[in-house]
Parts: structure tokens; sequence; C-alpha cells
């Protein structure tokens, strides 16, 4: 992806765990390299089409002056973030911050740390099986909505499903939902437990009715088989209510665990349901 790179800018600020670091200030001197299209501001020679690196730079003074952290890491982590809300063509970037004249009594040339931040796309299953579902559905995607580090949410049609895992309960709505997020996977999980906690979720049985389900279909090129947070999620090849919905957002999506995108996935699901249909009949 092209760049949009910032090295040696200069800071004068007061970040630090000793209090003379703090009291005095010190020069941080930041290297940042902003990955971003290129092409529509250099072919229309226009501003706007791009990011501002003057802009970027100031951001960062301003930041870093106006704010006072212990450590240089936690400096990289906030102003990386504000970074990716406050400029949206920025896709992710690396940030290093330096410290040339940190206290450690040694000859050294800088201390640093450099982070990698940016957008992920996810996927998510949404249902409900449980009061108003419609109402329910909606609310849950009005929550991610609302929630700073994700955005471009994409929902699909929501669609009407029989039970799945084998307890009585009432049909579900289930729909697919795109977004893009700042929050990493587990952090992502435990904003989707607080959104199902607010729709007044309890879980009782497993696979059994629920106001809201979401989980995490796929996180970009996370592979997780912790039993906590599996990701591809195992199940969504025998799920038709997962795969009809997600066939309409990402048709060629590769599960990279099956090597098997997401319209094919589907496909062999809904023919291997005919076929099993035909020999019951036959039956
Ligand atoms: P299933 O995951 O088979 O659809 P379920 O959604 O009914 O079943 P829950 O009771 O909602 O299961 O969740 C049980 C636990 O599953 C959660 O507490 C969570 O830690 C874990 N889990 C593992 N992988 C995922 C994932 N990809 N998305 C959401 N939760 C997950
Ligand atoms: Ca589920
Ligand atoms: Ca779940």
């Amino acid at each position: 992806m092209d760049q949009i790179k910032i090295e040696h800018l200069e800071v004068y600020a007061h970040h630090g765990v000793f209090p003379q670091e703090t009291e005095k200030g010190q020069i941080f001197v930041i290297d940042a390299v902003l990955y971003t299209e290129l092409r529509a501001a250099g072919m229309a020679d226009e501003l706007a089409l791009s990011t501002n690196y003057g802009e970027v730079c100031h951001f960062i003074d301003d930041y870093l002056r106006k704010n006072t952290f212990l450590l240089i890491e936690a400096a990289a982590e906030h102003l990386t973030k504000e970074l990716l809300l406050h400029f949206p063509l920025i896709k992710h970037l690396v940030l290093e911050i330096r410290k040339p004249h940190a206290p450690i009594n040694l000859p050294f040339s800088s201390v640093s740390v450099k982070i990698e931040r940016g957008w992920k796309k996810a996927y998510l299953g949404i249902g409900s099986n449980l009061g108003d579902k419609q109402a329910l559905i909606e609310k849950g995607i009005e929550g991610l909505k609302g929630n700073s580090m994700i955005r471009d949410v994409k929902c699909s049609k929501i669609i009407t499903t029989s039970p799945y895992g084998g307890v009585e309960q009432d049909d579900f709505l289930n729909a697919a939902i795109e977004l893009k997020t700042l929050l990493t996977p587990y952090e992502l999980l435990s904003f989707l437990h607080e959104l199902e906690a607010e729709a007044g979720r309890e879980r009782k049985v497993h696979w059994g009715p629920r106001t809201l389900d979401l989980d995490i279909l796929f996180y970009q090129d996370f592979l997780s088989n912790d039993p906590a947070l599996t990701v591809p999620h195992p199940d969504m090849e025998n799920r038709q209510f997962v795969l009809e919905p997600l066939n309409e957002l990402c048709p060629w999506y590769l599960n990279p665990v099956t090597g098997k995108n997401v319209r094919q996935m589907y496909l062999e699901l809904v023919q291997n349901r005919d076929r099993n249909d035909e020999q019951e009949d036959v039956r």
C-alpha cells in the first residue's frame, strides 16, 4: 500500500517515570509511516483526497505536549489510536517514539518503542429468537455503530431460520455484519458480550433461546483455537443461517482454515441439504 512518511519530528514533552522528566521535560523524536491510498490524490492533484502531513505533524506535536504518560508505550498506543480516529484515510500506521535523552547514565544514542496499529476487517454473526427479535437485532447493530472503535458497519438482510442444535424453541432471526475495528479480537469479543448483556441475554442452555447472540466469524487474518475465542468460527460450514447472509456480504472471502470461500461453503451446504432431502423422500 502507498505510504506517507514522517521522519524525525521533534516534540518537547513531559512523558516519563521519573519526576525530573515530568517536571523539566525533554525532546521526543517521532517517526511515522502512514499507510493509505494515494492514487486518487495523485491523479487529481488534490490535497482533499489525501492526508495532510502538515496537519498530522501538528496533531502529533499537540497531542504529545498536551497529554502526559509515564511510558512511551502508552504515549504511542494512545497517539496511534487518536491518529486513526482523526484521519480517516489512514488505514494503518507504524509509529516510533524515540527518547534520545532518556535518564540511563550510560552512553547511548536513543531508546524507542515502535508499534503498528490499524483498522481490521471483521465479520460477525448476529441472531435472536427471544423477545422482540427484530428490535433486539437492530439495537445490537446500533450498539456496534455507537462504538468509536468500530466503523463502516454493513449488515446483510435479516433472514428467518429454524433453530439449530436440537433444543425445542422459537424460530431465529439471523444476519451477518461486516465492520472495521481498532479493537483486538478479544476486546471485540468482550464488547459483543456487553451488547448481549444489554439485550438481557442469559446463558441457560447451550444453543438454547437467546435475546441476542453475537459471534465473531472472521477477524482479518487472525486465527485462534482458544475455546474462549475460536476464529474463524468453527461451525460455520454447517450453518446455513451463517453462510447465507455472509455470502451476501463477502462471497469470495477465504476461510484460511479450510481454504474454501464463503460462496463455495454455502453452495456445498445447500447441495448436501438437498441431497439429504431427496434421500428422505426416497425412503
Ligand atoms: P456457538 O458458538 O456454537 O454458535 P453459542 O453462540 O450459543 O454457540 P455462546 O453461549 O454464545 O455460544 O458462547 C459461549 C462462549 O463461546 C463465549 O463465552 C465465548 O467465549 C466463546 N467463543 C468462542 N469462539 C467464539 C467466537 N468466534 N465468537 C463468539 N464467542 C466465541
Ligand atoms: Ca452462536
Ligand atoms: Ca455466541
